[in-house]
């Protein structure tokens, strides 16, 4: 199937040529004809689908198709859980949209508000938002949803994991109940099937890519290593020259800077991208990830959601994720439109339970590498005792205070 099969307008088919985008992906195929006519659509699809631009070209095409007279007003809103994600839904927008005379903006926190203000005040036609700046600005009355059309809440399910449910729920009280309303999520936990079930009117469903039916395309290996082990185990890896560029997932965000750290006093170009990074730091990392000046982006799960790289041949996951869908996600991070991608991860002895749930869910088991420098030698899990033991952060300064009941006899 080519793009003017879907009855799109030519200046949008225009600015898909200029994308080289030459046939829809299966997710545009089936959502694109029934939210042009209109229809509510509940989207089970993951990043690396095509699914940004099976919402955007058909908002596109409705606003454009049905204009409307006087002042800019916000028609269309679409709702995302990262910062990341939301630059990039707003550069699609922009780029299927360069030769329509729509205004596109988006907002998100992290930043000063005032650019963003600024650019409200201006007019616009599609906000792209997270959902806490959003919440934000409308309290303070600089941003009126009484004229949207169209909603678009995207990565659902991210957004409950990362706790935005009840703003997005406040948001979603604020648009007009005569709207049409898209809903994107990977998986379907009861509470986005309920919330699906609230706010879609006779939604047409589109499922591509269930869950547990992880990318053919890529090939997936399995390293069993001792942790004290995976750093050196990493800098074997990255030997190969082949591993131009790799996203290293870890699971805590002092885990992604320690291991910046050991890969830059090994003479690799690496920096990492996570919630205590600032705007500006994620974003030049990202740009430098994305020029290849930058060979490792070492990520914790939420800050790498929704980054879009073109071409990512290779994904390490450092530390297996806690959450099985986690591991979709990640590795969904390669072979993205149909390229092929590899994706290894290491895995401690405590962190096998983590893998049986990630087998589990794939339906298959990753390939093991035996033949390496580092192969586990622990046959025990971890005795709890031996795990450092952190006092909470409020107590640790009390129990600094306490002063030992028995003393130690010499
Ligand atoms: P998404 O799932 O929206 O994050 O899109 C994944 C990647 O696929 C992005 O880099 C898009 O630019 C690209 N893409 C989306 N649709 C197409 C298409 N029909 N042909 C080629 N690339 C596409």
């Amino acid at each position: 199937m080519q793009f003017n099969e879907l009855n799109l307008i030519p200046p949008i088919l225009k600015a898909l040529e200029q994308e080289n985008y030459t046939s829809p992906t299966p997710i545009q195929q089936q959502a694109i004809p029934p939210i042009l006519s209109g229809k509510d659509l509940l989207g089970c699809a993951q990043t690396g689908t095509g699914k940004t631009a099976a919402f955007a070209i058909p908002t596109l095409q409705l606003l454009h198709k049905n204009p409307r007279a006087g002042r800019r007003n916000i028609r269309a809103l679409v709702i995302t859980p990262t910062r990341e994600l939301a630059l990039q839904i707003y550069e699609n927008f922009c780029a299927y949209g360069k030769h329509l005379p729509l205004k596109c903006a988006v907002i998100f926190g992290g930043v000063s508000q005032k650019p963003q203000e600024v650019a409200l005040q201006k007019g616009v036609d599609i906000l792209v938002a997270t959902p806490g700046r959003l919440n934000d600005l409308m309290q303070q009355k600089l941003i009126d949803l009484k004229n949207v059309e169209l909603l678009i809440l995207d990565e659902a399910d991210r957004m409950l994991d990362m706790g935005f449910i009840h703003d997005v729920k406040k948001i979603i009280a604020k648009t007009p109940s005569q709207r049409q309303t898209l809903l994107f999520s990977a998986t379907m936990p009861g509470a986005i099937a309920q919330m699906a079930d609230s706010i879609l009117r006779n939604p047409v469903k589109v499922a591509i890519t269930p869950v547990s039916s992880t990318v053919d395309a890529i090939g997936q290996s399995l390293y069993f290593v001792d942790k004290s082990n995976k750093k050196d185990l990493l800098l074997h890896l990255l030997k190969d020259k082949s591993i131009e560029s790799v996203i290293v997932f870890t699971r805590t965000k002092h885990g992604a800077d320690r291991l910046v750290r050991h890969l830059t006093k090994a003479q690799i170009s690496a920096k990492a991208i996570h919630g205590d990074k600032s705007q500006g730091a994620r974003q030049t990392a990202l740009q430098h990830f994305k020029n290849r000046t930058l060979r490792v982006l070492v990520a914790t799960d939420i800050a790498a959601r929704g980054i879009d790289i073109d071409e990512l041949s290779h994904v390490i996951n450092y530390e297996l994720p806690n959450i099985p869908e986690t591991y979709v996600h990640r590795i969904g991070r390669t072979g993205r439109a149909g390229q092929s991608g590899v994706a290894i991860s290491l895995c401690d002895f405590d962190e096998k339970p983590y893998l049986a749930d990630i087998e589990k869910l794939i339906g298959k088991r990753i390939p093991v590498i035996k033949d390496h420098p580092y192969p586990m030698q622990q046959t025990a899990p971890t005795p709890k005792e031996a795990k450092p033991v952190r006092a909470p952060r409020n107590k640790a300064k009390e129990m600094e205070r306490v002063k030992p009941k028995v003393k130690v006899k010499g």
